[in-house]
């Protein structure tokens, strides 16, 4: 039985992917999120207990062995991933091991400013990073972090990570219901990740029972808020998918990928079929171009 292994799960963003937990036993956060689906806890800025790289390693490399098929293995916690205090050496030695695996880290975001932790993270093929809001009144209240964390600090961060990083740098936003889900936080937000310019965007909102009452948004107000982010490759993550398949000429396919790259399920869902051979049409020109960003494919202008 592992302590820290757990999966292998599917995950339509990532893969199938064998997690590593480093706050097993107990919530160890710098945020306390509304919505978080692990009981509210006190925000702290260390971790207290914590598993040695060894004991990882151990349990990781028998795993290896039984699950030789995963994409990727990422990095988590029951909490926040980046107050590991040995991140780095043990991304080291992960990578050491995981030939063609991906490595990924689904973390809050909250400490990358800080220097040592933006050298861990420089060791992972793919970094996940949460950015709810960048309105300081909305992130309080929604994210509720360490009063050692800063928003100023957290968006500068991001700049400065993403301008040093050359692997895939994906943005989180989680939308909540009546507190960041109006027209002007997505304004501001649009604003902030076009000069933070990450490899992709991935828009949710609550889908299991939360730490505290707060409320999902709908689909459709996913999709509305979606329109406001411009240029950079987003993927809205739903459980079911909803088809709204529409005619659109060359023209319209072209106006909607200069606004933003849609993903091969965006195409699913709104294109009819003409659009779809249209849209095959101007791939064949050389009009439009496929990127893959973080492991799932875009049409995107070339
Ligand atoms: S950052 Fe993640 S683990 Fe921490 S409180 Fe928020 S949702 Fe929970």
């Amino acid at each position: 039985m592992s302590n820290f292994i757990f999966g292998p799960v599917q995950s339509r963003r990532f893969g199938l992917s064998l997690g590593i937990d480093l706050s097993p036993y107990k919530k160890q956060c710098n945020f306390d999120c509304l919505y978080c689906e692990l009981k509210g806890a006190k925000t702290v800025d260390a971790m207290q207990t914590f598993p040695a790289i060894q004991e990882i390693m151990d349990e990781l490399k028998t795993a290896l062995e039984k699950f030789s098929d995963i994409d990727v293995i990422t990095i988590t916690a029951n909490g926040e991933p980046t107050l590991y205090p040995y991140l780095k050496e043990l991304a080291q030695q992960i990578n050491a091991l995981k030939n063609d695996k991906k490595l990924l880290i689904l973390s809050n975001g909250a400490l990358i400013a800080d220097k040592n932790v933006q050298e861990a993270l420089l060791e992972f093929d793919i970094v996940k990073l949460s950015l709810d809001s960048v309105t300081p009144k909305i992130f309080k209240k929604l994210d509720r972090a360490h009063k050692s964390v800063d928003l100023g600090h957290i968006i500068n961060g991001m700049k400065e990570f993403a301008r040093i990083f050359k692997n895939e740098l994906v943005l989180e936003t989680l939308v909540v219901k009546n507190i960041n889900d109006t027209r002007d936080d997505f304004l501001s937000l649009n604003r902030v990740v076009n000069e933070i310019k990450p490899s992709r965007i991935d828009l949710g909102t609550i889908d299991r029972p939360s730490a505290y009452k707060v409320l999902p948004v709908s689909f459709e107000t996913l999709e509305i808020l979606s329109r406001e982010i411009e240029h950079i490759p987003l993927v809205i993550i739903k459980r079911n998918r909803v088809k709204n398949q529409k005619k659109f000429d060359s023209n319209e396919i072209i106006e909607l990928l200069c606004r933003r790259p849609q993903s091969t399920d965006d195409i699913e869902d709104l294109f009819d079929k003409t659009s779809k051979v249209r849209l095959n049409g101007l791939l064949n020109e050389g009009v439009v171009d496929i990127v893959s960003k973080a492991g799932i494919i875009f049409y995107k202008i070339s």
